[in-house]
């Protein structure tokens, strides 16, 4: 019977799995089916992370963060949690391998993926121009166009932010209306700096060894048009990494909103006792390294005051 199983090895996870040691708490394990980081390791720069003045990889961020938990006698298991059921007082963790692990508490940490468009040249220039994440990426652009895709609410507030900091966004949305709420298209519509590019699709997404140089736009009448931009932004939904929690029946082990994001209180509860949720996969997560690992420092801290 572990202390605690942390489903899921990136910031928010690895931090809960520090708290919790630290914290005293004995029987600790990570349940993390990849290599130890997050998604972050896939990021070429970073330079919004406290404490460091000069712009860093994802990778080279990550690298200490494991050595420093593992210290503290944390536990890594490199596994796939297929999903995770609640049995009388304990939950039960079923993993790929046909394990089954028994667990007092466990703070679920498998983050959300943003989903791609499948435009030419979105893969080849993924982190060289091509982002997901205005927060990250969008300083790097200070005083240059780039080109946002999508309608949703994602989309049109990227938009907005990229606006303050750009000196023009081309918004290219598919459609001529929104998904976004009315208000948010309101405050597009009023922005000087966005340029609505509507009923067109970017057919192809051009670069060279430096990254982004433009992208080629279609629209349904057939009208081609080429921007010449160095960063392009696409927000076309979220795929919430919230399986572990799908119970066999189809239903999910605690509350989660429509868009299946888990709801949590400010502690990281969530609507089953001892079943905590930490970083991207909550509700309202801002979706940066330093909030998921605050969400688990806060977590863990949780099991740890529970456990006295
Ligand atoms: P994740 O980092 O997504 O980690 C979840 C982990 O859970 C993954 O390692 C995954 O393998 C594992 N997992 C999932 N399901 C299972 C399962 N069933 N069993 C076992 N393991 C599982 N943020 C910033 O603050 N600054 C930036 O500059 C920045 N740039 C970014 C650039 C890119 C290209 C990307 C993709 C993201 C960037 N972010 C940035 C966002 C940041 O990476 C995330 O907010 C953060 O990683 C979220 O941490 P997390 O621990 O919640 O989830
Ligand atoms: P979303 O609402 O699913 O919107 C995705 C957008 O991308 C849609 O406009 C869609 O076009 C477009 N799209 C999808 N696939 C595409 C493709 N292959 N090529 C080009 N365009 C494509 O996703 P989201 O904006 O990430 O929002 C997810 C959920 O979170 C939503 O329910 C949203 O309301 C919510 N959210 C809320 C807030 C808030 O309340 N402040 C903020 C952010 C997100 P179509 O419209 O034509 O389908």
């Amino acid at each position: 019977m572990l202390d605690l199983a942390i489903i899921g090895g990136g910031p928010a996870g690895l931090t809960a799995g520090l708290y919790a040691t630290r914290g005293g708490l004995k029987d600790v394990v990570m349940y993390e089916m990849g290599l130890p980081g997050g998604q972050i390791t896939q990021s070429s720069e970073i330079e919004n992370y406290p404490g460091f003045e000069a712009p860093l990889t994802g990778m080279e961020l990550m690298e200490p963060w494991p050595k420093q938990c593992m210290r503290f006698g944390l536990k890594h298991e490199m596994s796939e949690v297929k999903r995770v059921s609640k049995e009388g007082e304990h939950f039960l963790l079923h993993l790929a391998s046909g394990d089954k692990i028994e667990a007092k508490s466990v703070i679920v940490a498998t983050g959300s993926k943003p989903k791609r468009a499948g435009i030419k040249g979105e893969d080849t220039y993924y982190g060289r121009g091509v982002s997901n994440c205005a927060t990250c990426d969008g300083f790097f652009y200070k005083d240059r166009e780039v080109v946002v895709i999508g309608g949703g609410d994602t989309a049109l507030e990227e938009a907005l932010y990229l606006a303050n900091i750009c000196s023009k966004v081309y918004l290219v949305h598919r459609r001529d209306s929104f998904r976004a709420s009315p208000h948010t298209v309101e405050r597009v519509k009023a922005n000087s700096k966005i340029e609505l590019v509507l009923n067109s699709v970017v057919d192809e997404i051009l670069g060279d060894e430096s990254g982004v140089t433009g992208v080629d736009i279609i629209s349904k009448e057939g009208t081609k048009r080429h921007i010449e931009v160095p960063g392009v932004f696409i927000f076309v939904g979220m795929d919430v990494q919230n399986q572990v929690l799908k119970q066999e029946d189809g239903s999910f082990l605690c509350e989660v909103n429509e868009w299946g994001e888990v709801i949590v209180d400010l502690s990281m509860n969530t609507s089953v006792e001892g079943l905590y949720a930490a970083g991207d996969i909550r509700i309202e997560a801002p979706k940066q390294v330093v909030c998921a690992a605050s969400d688990g420092a806060i977590a863990a801290l949780q099991v740890v005051a529970k456990s006295h």
